[in-house]
């Protein structure tokens, strides 16, 4: 037993211009109830206009709800100069928290040469404004552009040596994977926070999507036969889903995880019933 008490805390996404802001406020409104550790803006990684996706849903989490917030920043498609702008304009709503990331590359679409890894803008945020606490992305099951995991290990002590106070993880189905991914992160004097993220499967789409864009990761048994027995059955294919992640959470908690990120899809009732069911785990012990 740590003594610390792990963190729960919940990812969100800027909707698409077309859909409007209404219904993701009131997912935050709601969510802001279940008193988050933090909740995390994403960003998209060809996105010029920062200012008004992620910077505005961050000024609401952090100055209406008074939600301590983090900004995503992909950077392999911006300049210096618009990353500085970015993070006056972060810090001009307060908010000094940022997951810091190079993005993913667009085929046929090549990216601006100032951040060619995620390493490069940390090391850019630290030189051009030390104040900002930066947080790193890792992948449990390796990158998948990685050639190798050793390489993987490798590159990511550089980006928590460039400045990383902590590290948010893909998501994962097997908890084995986060487990064995720790030691080597340990191993190799990673010694910062590592954030387990996980994503609760509650439809159809959402696992079909999945199955297409993670193809590295482990589905164990257990997870496959959820996504088999209930794929046109939706309300069991939600509770399973919602049941699995619970059990997940429970189990890394119990093993001392250093915090849970939630990636929520924008769904309250997502953050509620997985709060509801875990919340009293995270409280502080010890
Ligand atoms: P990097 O850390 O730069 O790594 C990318 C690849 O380069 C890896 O294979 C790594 O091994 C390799 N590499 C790193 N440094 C070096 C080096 N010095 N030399 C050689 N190779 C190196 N994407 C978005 O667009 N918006 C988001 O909001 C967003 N949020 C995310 C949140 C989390 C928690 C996670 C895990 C991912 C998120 N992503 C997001 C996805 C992410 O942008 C992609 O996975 C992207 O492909 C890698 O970004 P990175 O910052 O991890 O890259």
């Amino acid at each position: 037993m740590t003594g610390q008490a792990p963190s729960l805390s919940f990812e969100i996404f800027p909707p698409k211009p077309e859909v409007g802001n209404e219904k993701i406020l009131q997912a935050l409104r709601e969510m802001q109830g279940l008193a988050p550790h933090f909740i995390s803006v994403t960003c998209s990684n060809n996105n010029l206009n920062v200012e008004e996706t992620t910077v505005r849903l961050s000024d609401y989490v952090r100055n209406d709800l008074q939600v301590p917030t983090i900004a995503h920043l992909p950077a392999a498609y911006l300049t210096k100069e618009k990353v500085s702008s970015v993070l006056q304009s972060l810090d001009r709503i307060g908010v000094q928290r940022i997951l810091a990331l190079r993005g993913d590359i667009i085929q046929g679409l090549p990216p601006k040469e100032d951040f060619r890894y995620a390493t490069d803008l940390i090391s850019f945020i630290k030189e051009e404004a030390p104040h900002f606490d930066i947080i790193g992305a890792c992948y449990p099951e390796g990158h998948p552009e990685s050639g190798s995991a050793v390489a993987d290990i490798k590159n990511l002590k550089k980006k928590v040596d460039a400045g990383c106070s902590s590290l948010v993880t893909q998501l994962f189905f097997d908890n084995d994977v986060f487990y064995d991914f720790q030691e080597k992160c340990y191993l190799a004097d990673i010694e910062v926070p590592i954030i387990a993220g996980i994503m609760p499967i509650i439809n159809r789409n959402q696992a079909l999507r999945l199955l297409k864009t993670c193809e590295n990761i482990r589905l164990p048994r257990k997870f496959k036969a959820i996504l088999e027995k209930y794929e046109h059955q939706p309300e069991s294919l939600r509770a399973a889903g919602l049941a699995y992640a619970v059990d997940q959470i429970v189990d890394l908690v119990t093993n001392d995880v250093a915090g849970v990120h939630l990636y929520t899809m924008n769904k309250a009732e997502t953050a509620r019933y997985i709060h509801q069911a875990t919340h009293s785990l995270f409280r502080h012990f010890g």
